[in-house]
């Protein structure tokens, strides 16, 4: 069995979603997690934001916008005007649940409630595709499936008990239909993965029914050697390890959710990166495979704070890191990058929510500075030490601009850079210049 997810471009009109069951219909057994058609949870939330407000109208306005392009994407779907109605009336009842919120007070957990309407509805519509086509399909609830524990965290095991039985109780279906980035938490409640979060719905449900292989369907032919939004004439690159992805994806690469990688990873479950515009294109293979001492990529992950501790205590100290490191576990603050001094340590941030407490307690063990608007540059590939002159060749490329960390040796895969967010574009021209073109 594979796990094919398509995100919310793949699936953005009529003419997309009956592609997308012409490629899913292929003759095998295939699950399939859809996003929310593209511009729909950024409606979603703009709704949400005029409803903590309390401004009613504005919702309302945003809410019959998109219950009216809705209507458009489903007459044109369909053939039959059984369908027609048949839609017509669940699309209804989604958007009367959404106006239902206009009335009553306005926390976090109606919000999410709210986001998961767009690959709830999806799915409603995809699945109804798929009966008119006489595909025989099951649309399981994600918001059965997925769950959150304690930390926030996928519950692998639920998720692999579930799923699993659910698909032995009905055997021999030719489509697993499902909706990516929704799910519910620890106590029961809808919740969701994070923005971009269907990819780590199809790797998740990959890992749980251990398939051959997890297909990220998206706009764009596999994963590109720059940031093609800001680099022109960026390339796919054809074959990926799983570090190599990994470390792209987390730092910043958008054609894959930071996480998404991972439990492919645990279970050597291969994801292939497809285009939906463009089915034949080879994409990316992300496996084991690893093209000896090539420089694959480079991705900028913005928004990023640096946080320096100066302290002439930390000479010869032992323990001085690990109470600072214990300040960033206490607020929960992951730190993505590192570098130290015999004086000092500077690390880095991407969630500022808990800044102002961060630096108060920090300020116990050291002078503090603090630079925001930061990005950290990250170039990706198999470059363990031994091959001589990869670091020569991309410190030079970045050469005209100031750097304010470098990090290098956490792994063999890759070469951080931190710098300010008005360089960002300059440095992976630079970069892609000396190291691609
Ligand atoms: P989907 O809606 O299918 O999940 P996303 O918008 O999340 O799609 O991801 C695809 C987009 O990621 C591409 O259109 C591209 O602009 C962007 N992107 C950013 N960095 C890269 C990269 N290195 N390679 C490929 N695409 C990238
Ligand atoms: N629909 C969600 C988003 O826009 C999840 C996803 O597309 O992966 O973030
Ligand atoms: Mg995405």
């Amino acid at each position: 069995m594979k796990v094919l997810k398509f995100g919310g471009t793949s699936i953005g009109s009529a003419e997309r979603m009956q592609s997308v069951a012409g490629l899913v219909c292929n003759g095998s057994q295939n699950i399939v997690v859809l996003s929310a058609m593209s511009g729909t949870t950024n409606s979603l939330i703009e709704i949400c934001n005029y409803l903590y407000k309390g401004n009613y109208c504005g919702a309302l306005e945003i809410i019959s916008s998109l219950e009216g392009k809705y209507n458009i994407t489903l007459n044109a779907l369909y053939s039959l005007q059984e369908t027609k109605d048949e839609a017509a009336q669940l699309l209804k009842s989604h958007f009367d649940y959404i106006r239902s919120f206009t009335k009553d007070v306005f926390t976090e957990i109606e919000e999410k409630i709210i986001i998961a309407q767009g690959e709830l509805l999806s799915t409603t519509l995809f699945q109804l595709y798929l009966n008119e086509k006489e595909v025989d399909s099951l649309l399981i609830s994600a918001l059965d499936v997925i769950k959150t524990d304690i930390n926030g965290e996928p519950d692998v095991v639920y998720i692999a008990d579930k799923i699993n039985k659910i698909i032995r109780n009905d055997a021999g279906r030719k489509i697993y239909l499902t909706q990516g980035f929704i799910c519910r938490n620890l106590y029961g409640e809808v919740d969701n993965l994070q923005r971009g979060g269907s990819d780590y719905t199809a790797s998740l449900i990959g890992a749980a029914v251990n398939a051959e292989e997890i297909q990220i369907w998206t706009d764009i032919d596999g994963m590109h050697n720059s940031d093609p939004r800001i680099v022109e004439k960026t390339q796919p690159i054809p074959f990926l390890h799983f570090e190599e992805a990994a470390e792209l994806a987390y730092f910043g690469a958008k054609i894959l959710h930071p996480t998404c990688i991972l439990p492919a990873k645990l279970n050597n479950i291969p994801v292939r990166l497809l285009n939906t515009m463009q089915p034949e294109a080879q994409g990316t293979m992300i496996s084991t495979h690893c093209e000896k001492g090539k420089i694959e990529a480079v991705a900028a992950k913005d928004g990023i704070i640096a946080i320096k501790i100066k302290s002439g205590r930390m000479l010869l100290a032992h323990g001085f890191l690990r109470k600072v490191f214990e300040v960033f576990e206490l607020y929960q603050t992951p730190i993505d990058m590192i570098t130290t001094s015999e004086v000092g340590v500077s690390v880095t941030i991407d969630n500022p929510k808990h800044l102002d407490e961060i630096i108060h307690d920090l300020k116990q063990f050291g002078t503090i500075t603090v630079d925001k608007n930061m990005v950290i540059i990250c170039v990706v590939g198999d470059l363990p030490y031994e091959n001589e002159g990869f670091q020569a060749k991309i410190v030079g490329a970045l050469h005209q601009l100031p750097i304010r960390m470098i990090s290098y040796g956490g792994s063999d895969y890759n070469i951080s850079f931190l710098i300010h967010e008005k360089d960002k574009k300059q440095a992976l021209n630079a970069l892609s210049n000396v190291l691609f073109n």
